[in-house]
């Protein structure tokens, strides 16, 4: 079969491979309809996730229909439509019990290498999902592959940041970094029903589209932020401010736009090791800071699925780019040039 596959630092190839079969009990093996290039796949490419190994099959972003189930799965059978998780929890651990799935110590993640359980990706025609009766999550035949497919990553993992947020009804939310998880926690937020979200970005596009996902755009080459925030806000600030970069800067900004006694989620990844904070702000300020660390998006994606089957949500108006997965090594350098903002390609 055709699969995208991790060549060395900075290249990705299309190559045939093996196709997959069931290995393990509770194995499901899909037949990929619909997959996508994420912001972390690039994480993989350019060796910020050691262990990957060349020749591995990249991607975590699938819908599919099922082929074929070991017959210890009992949610799914041949035929089935269903969306992956990007991670795989064990299921049985003390933190799967009380569905913390993403704190799961020995989750796995679809083509991000050996450190990460060596589960073949999804960048293909076939893939083999371990443990899918809590892997997969069913589509009803009224949505598009492209709507569901945000389900199993990034339109869930903003949903969790504005989850974490404890975002209340009529609240002014900001939205730091406009990426395509920030464009995904905008989308979030709404279902919380805030009055208000502040969309803070650089990028003159992203910012375009944020507006058309409902916030007012605000460019922080443009005006002071906390600032202009408070001044829409009776000088407060942010009731809840969702910082979606993972650089310190924006986590700095994140403290000066919340309100007192504000709250900060963080789902930005951060990989700095030290943060100068300015404490003595934080604690006066009485922050409420929450990092989200990765998304818990088998435990969050019933309540996702329905803002996407609903309406309330509709992820899929940020996909710039749809191509065959013959041409993905195209897709990888549009995104890697920032000149797509999601890239969905179909086998
Ligand atoms: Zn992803
Ligand atoms: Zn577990």
């Amino acid at each position: 079969m055709r699969a995208v596959v991790f060549k060395d630092f900075h290249a990705v190839e299309l190559v045939d491979v093996p196709q997959p079969g069931i290995e393990e009990p509770g194995d499901a093996l899909v037949r990929v309809t619909t997959t996508a290039i994420c912001g972390s796949d690039l994480h993989v490419v350019h060796g910020r996730i050691p262990g990957m190994t060349p020749g591995g099959v990249l991607g975590h972003e699938f819908v599919g229909v099922v082929e074929a189930v070991d017959g210890g799965v009992r949610r799914f059978a041949e035929g089935d439509r269903v969306v992956g998780s990007f991670t795989i929890p064990c299921g049985a651990c003390w933190y799967c019990d009380r569905r913390l799935f993403s704190r799961c110590p020995d989750q796995r993640v679809f083509g991000y290498g050996s450190f990460f359980g060596d589960v073949a990706g999804a960048q293909a025609e076939y893939v083999r999902v371990p443990n899918a009766d809590l892997a997969l999550h069913g589509i009803d035949d009224s949505m598009s592959d492209e709507r569901a497919l945000f389900v199993g990553d990034i339109f869930t993992t903003g949903y969790d940041c504005a989850s974490e947020a404890r975002i209340e009804k009529g609240d002014v939310v900001a939205v730091v970094g406009c990426g395509p998880v920030g464009l995904m926690a905008i989308l979030g937020s709404w279902g919380f029903e805030p009055s208000t979200i502040y969309a803070v970005d650089t990028v003159s596009q992203r910012l375009e589209m944020a507006q058309s996902l409902g916030a007012i755009p605000v460019n922080a080459n443009d005006v002071h932020v906390p600032s202009f925030v408070q001044d829409r806000t009776g000088g407060r600030g942010a009731d809840a401010v969702l910082e979606c970069v993972g650089l310190v800067p924006a986590l700095l900004d994140s403290i000066d736009i919340a309100r007192a006694g504000g709250r900060i989620s963080v789902i930005g990844v951060h990989s700095d090791q030290e943060l100068e904070l300015p404490l003595n702000t934080t604690f006066v300020k009485a922050i409420d800071l929450k990092f989200c660390g990765t998304a818990n998006i088998i435990g969050r994606w019933d309540d996702a699925m329905a803002m996407v089957s609903s309406g309330v949500a509709r992820p899929d108006a940020i996909i710039s780019h749809r191509m065959k997965l013959d041409d993905a090594v195209r897709g990888y350098e549009l995104f890697e040039r920032r000149e797509a903002l999601k890239v969905v390609m179909t086998p």
